[in-house]
């Protein structure tokens, strides 16, 4: 399509309308008139604008996702946090600001509040876990006979400090035996043990990214949670997170009390404040079993793994050897020598050496397979974790991995992706230069789970007045596009364990960009936060000294007043602001300009004397008009 004809049916200026489909990540050359009709159709959709006032009913139409938290829905809906809270309460729900909640109940709020709710549908390029939940319910129907146990997969989860990262040590350590001499197990994500002869896959990436990715496609691949809680310590916030996430993705919980070799170990306490919770544990009639373990000394971790296998034969897990391989993404980042490198976990059929793939914007044929011992392997089965090569692009957590029988669909099925990415990009960088608060952030990584954490770190930063646009987010180091894009869309850089190559250090300098480099994502949120709050309208803080009532009227100009009157409350103060009440009304504002007390210029005058101001203001006040004194200070805001 000509582009001339595109600038007509858009209504923007050729020259408007090529910047903006470059700062929309499309590369037109400054001397092309055609552009690709597919290209053409997505310009269309992204840029043409749609009258006023279907934007004005639209805007009681909303779609909600499966999960969000209540700070979420309050954004969605364009209100005020307590609004949603009270309205939430109404409904019998307690929930604060940073808690989850599920659609049903988001949606029976929202329509109280006079929305039209749906849920968003789940995109239809990206396979997400709801087709391959569709796969596998249609093959268990179709072929029951095919279908074999598989290993639970398990995700320990819990609050910082509690013993996470030390239990999926100690777990791993013990149980992992290397296969051959010298062979160092990966850290690939994900690893699998042995427990007498049956096996447990554990998700090694720290538990909350790891769900956060998997929430953001709307898939969960985890079948239990253990839920980890320090005897010394007791529930606390990320805890409560995860008894919360654990109820709405009805993901069954098995509960490790830990530190039980510390003197100061309280096993009662924590049952007793998980109960506070609405953990109903075995031991108390309810269903959730607990173990008391010591990440450190080892101690109870066996009678732990016993309980995970337990569990899973309670859930039955079973998956098809056989039937379409269906594999999702835990951890991706791209190797100096390998590329872009993924860790899926096999969740259904078999993935071979050599197998052509699609997996959310990347396609391939695998080049190299190995599982979490480091071994190279030629095929996996579900529940298996195993790290592939030879992939196009990095994949995001969460995407789903499907194979093909020949690479073309596999590209065509990638490409899509890859495009629609793009438009939704488009949409995000139109959209920005409508609006006056926004910070655009292009995001660079070392591996795709620092991503995760930034976008949930991030998450956490949303607040009514800056929106906090992503731009583009990827692995790599930042490079001369990302500064261009930067440009363009007058972005910041944040680069995370990241580099800068040296011609983009360069580009940046000309091109002005701002690029901060950060290894500690703490600093960079206390960064971001300082931007925002910056970018804010300060907090006028008004507070109130007095109130007095108007006797008599001396004397009134066009612009001041001069009265008399007598504290009632308080006190009446030199350069205070005023408002000017007359039977429960406020007339306006005014300010005082000189304050007088037996004819004397004073700073002040106390409640129950009288007094003489003159007061800057075009109310005309009358004898019976209250005063209402009080100050204002600019606050700076927080998040
Ligand atoms: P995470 O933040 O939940 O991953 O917690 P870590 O595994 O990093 O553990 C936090 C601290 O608690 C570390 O200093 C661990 O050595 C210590 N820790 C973990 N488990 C135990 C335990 O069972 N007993 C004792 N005494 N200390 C533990």
């Amino acid at each position: 399509m000509d582009i001339s004809s595109l600038s007509r049916q858009l209504n923007i200026p050729v020259s408007q309308l090529r910047f903006k489909m470059n700062a929309a990540g499309f590369r037109i050359s400054p001397r092309a008139n055609k552009i690709d009709n597919q290209i053409a159709k997505q310009v269309l959709a992204a840029f043409s604008q749609k009258p006023k006032t279907e934007q004005a009913v639209k805007n009681k139409d909303i779609s909600l996702p499966k999960v969000l938290t209540v700070k979420e829905l309050a954004q969605t809906l364009g209100l005020d946090v307590t609004t949603v809270i009270k309205q939430l309460i109404q409904n019998g729900v307690m929930a604060t600001i940073n808690e989850e909640i599920d659609y049903d109940t988001a949606a029976i709020v929202a329509a109280d509040l006079g929305f039209n709710v749906s849920e968003t549908p789940q995109t239809g390029l990206r396979l997400g876990l709801g087709y391959v939940e569709e796969v596998i319910s249609g093959e268990l129907a179709q072929a029951p006979a095919d279908f074999v146990a598989r290993p639970p997969v398990v995700a320990i989860m819990g609050h910082v400090d509690h013993g996470k990262t030390t239990l999926l040590d100690t777990i791993r350590k013990t149980k992992v035996v290397e296969t051959e001499a010298g062979r160092i197990t990966q850290h690939i994500g994900a690893y699998q043990v042995n427990k007498n002869g049956k096996l447990i896959t554990f998700l090694d990436t720290p538990g909350h990214e790891a769900f956060a990715a998997m929430r953001a496609r709307g898939a969960n691949v985890t079948d239990i949670i253990v839920l980890v809680v320090a005897a010394d310590d007791g529930v606390k916030p990320q805890t409560i997170e995860v008894i919360n996430r654990a109820k709405i993705t009805e993901t069954p919980l098995i509960i490790a009390i830990n530190k039980i070799d510390k003197p100061d170990a309280n096993v009662e306490r924590i049952k007793r404040e998980l109960s506070e919770y609405g953990v109903l544990i075995e031991e108390w009639g309810g269903k959730v079993p607990i173990a008391k373990i010591s990440a450190t000394t080892g101690l109870g971790v066996e009678e732990l793994l016993d309980l995970i296998l337990l569990q899973a034969e309670v859930l039955d897990l079973v998956a098809n050897p056989k039937g379409q391989t269906l594999a999702t993404v835990i951890e991706s980042n791209v190797s100096k020598t390998l590329g872009p490198v993924a860790t899926v976990l096999i969740q259904n059929g078999t993935l071979n050496l050599s197998d052509q793939i699609a997996v959310g914007r990347a396609y391939g044929k695998i080049r190299v397979m190995i599982d979490a011992k480091g071994n190279k392997i030629k095929t996996a089965g579900p529940a298996t974790p195993v790290q592939i090569t030879g992939l196009s692009e990095v994949p995001d957590a969460g995407d789903t991995l499907k194979t093909y029988q020949d690479l073309d669909q596999a590209k065509t099925q990638a490409t899509q992706v890859l495009k629609s990415e793009r438009a939704k990009r488009m949409r995000a960088v139109g959209k920005l230069r409508l609006e006056g608060k926004d910070l655009n952030l292009i995001i660079k990584v070392d591996v795709a789970g620092s991503l995760e954490a930034i976008n949930e770190a991030l998450n956490k930063l949303k607040n009514a007045e800056v929106k906090l646009n992503i731009i583009e987010e990827g692995v790599g180091e930042i490079n001369e596009n990302d500064i261009l894009r930067a440009q363009a869309a007058k972005a910041t850089i944040l680069g995370f364990h990241t580099k800068l190559n040296p011609q983009a250090v360069k580009l940046a300098q000309t091109k002005q960009v701002s690029i901060s480099l950060y290894d500690i994502i703490y600093e960079l949120v206390e960064d971001l936060t300082k931007q925002i709050v910056d970018m804010m309208t300060p907090e006028v803080v008004r507070t109130e000294i007095g109130s007095a009532k108007i006797l008599a009227v001396f004397r009134s100009e066009k612009d001041r007043m001069i009265v008399g009157g007598s504290v009632i409350e308080g006190k009446i103060k030199d350069s205070a602001l005023v408002e000017i009440k007359r039977l429960d009304q406020i007339l306006g504002r005014g300010q005082i300009l000189e304050l007088q007390q037996n004819k004397a210029k004073v700073k002040e005058v106390l409640q129950g004397f009288e007094f003489g101001v003159s007061i800057k203001t075009d109310v005309k006040i009358s004898d019976g008009d209250i005063l209402r004194l009080f100050e204002e200070s600019i606050k700076k805001r927080t998040l």
